[in-house]
């Protein structure tokens, strides 16, 4: 049914590493290195900008979490942990995903790059343009809440019986 190879990599479950709630983590099947790992978020999303906000927690927790598995499993020395965002940065799949890649002295991997000395006036003049764009900042999106079914009464009461018991909490 679905168009997106990702997607299928996904509901095929080949080489499934980790699924959570919200993302899948699976070997890439066309690695860079030894151990490349994606977490995906489950929900299609082509860019990053798509992925809600609820699910960012567990993408980069899960990334975070493999990463240390692949140092004590395969031996790795180091990891990138990257996003493609955009084809013009070599985003290959129309359904984002969070890379964790294992490196190691002299790999040779090509992921690095001749910093610049930066231009302090420019640098301040960009600065203030995004930090006025980025005032937003800080109001999250929520999770929708799940569909409740007819018999409500009960689940409030626990709600409200929950809330009871944290406020007695110091
Ligand atoms: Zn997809």
């Amino acid at each position: 049914m679905t168009e997106c190879e990702v997607c299928e990599w996904m509901e095929k479950k080949q080489n499934i590493l980790f699924e959570g709630d919200k993302v899948v983590a699976l070997l890439h099947p066309k690695p860079s290195a030894l151990g490349h790992i994606v977490v995906l978020p489950k929900v299609h999303a082509t860019i990053l900008e798509q992925v809600p906000d609820y699910v960012m927690p567990e993408l980069f927790s899960t990334a975070n979490k493999l990463s240390l598995t692949v140092f004590e499993t395969l031996g790795a020395q180091g990891t990138n942990l990257l996003i493609q965002n955009g084809i013009p940065a070599g985003q290959k799949h129309s359904h984002t995903m969070l890379h964790v890649i294992p490196r190691r002295q002299n790999d040779n991997l090509p992921l690095m790059w001749q910093p610049k000395q930066g231009d302090q006036e420019k640098l301040a003049e960009i600065a203030s343009q995004l930090a006025e764009n980025s005032k937003r900042i800080g109001m999250f999106e929520e999770e929708p809440k799940k569909p409740k079914e007819a018999k409500e009464e009960p689940a409030e009461e626990a709600e409200e019986y929950l809330k009871k018991a944290l406020r007695r909490r110091p």
